[in-house]
């Protein structure tokens, strides 16, 4: 039973995805990083669903709303769509930290949601972030693989650090 588990590729949005300039809302701002979709392409092929988690407390300061949100989430599906890519399904936090939610990253409530909904066997995902609190929201949520992408080569030896996504595909094997 243990094998029919989902196993799943949990990947930050902005900087991981697309390049992050700083709540990004709007499609012409939304710039996908080189590499993405043949990694993304990658994982498929290994049988891996891929799920995007992603805190976006541009929400709740006010600077888009849950529409704006949604009509790019919407196009950015379709972008991998066309791409021969399946996003399983995306998560998204709209608070500020001085809400203290229960879902902002570091806080494990997406994760545990996308396991409640897709029968995930955490064993066998990953995440991949490009902040430290997706690495903690890892930890939090008990998986135990995951990468951070820092191309500034930042001083976190304890992770595994590559320079974007493309480059996770020679972590990641199975
Ligand atoms: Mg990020
Ligand atoms: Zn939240």
């Amino acid at each position: 039973m243990e094998n029919k588990k989902t196993k799943v590729i949990f990947l930050d949005r902005d900087g991981v995805i697309n390049h992050d300039y700083g709540y990004v809302s709007k499609i012409d701002k939304f710039d996908f990083i080189d590499g993405v979709f043949e990694a993304c392409r990658y994982f498929i092929s290994l049988g891996y669903e891929i799920i995007i988690i992603t805190n976006q407390s541009g929400i709740g300061r006010g600077y888009y709303s849950e529409n704006d949100f949604s009509i790019l989430t919407n196009w950015m599906i379709k972008e991998f769509n066309k791409n021969d890519i399946k996003i399983l399904k995306v998560y998204h936090c709209p608070h500020t930290p001085s809400d203290n939610c229960a879902c902002r990253k570091p806080n494990p409530l997406m994760i545990n949601q996308a396991v409640e909904e897709f029968n995930i066997n955490l064993d066998s995902s990953w995440l991949i972030g490009d902040n430290i609190s997706d690495i903690n929201t890892a930890i939090n949520s008990k998986i135990k693989n995951y990468i951070l992408i820092d191309s500034k080569k930042n001083n976190q030896k304890d992770y595994m650090i590559v320079d974007n996504l493309i480059d996770t595909i020679n972590i990641i094997k199975n």
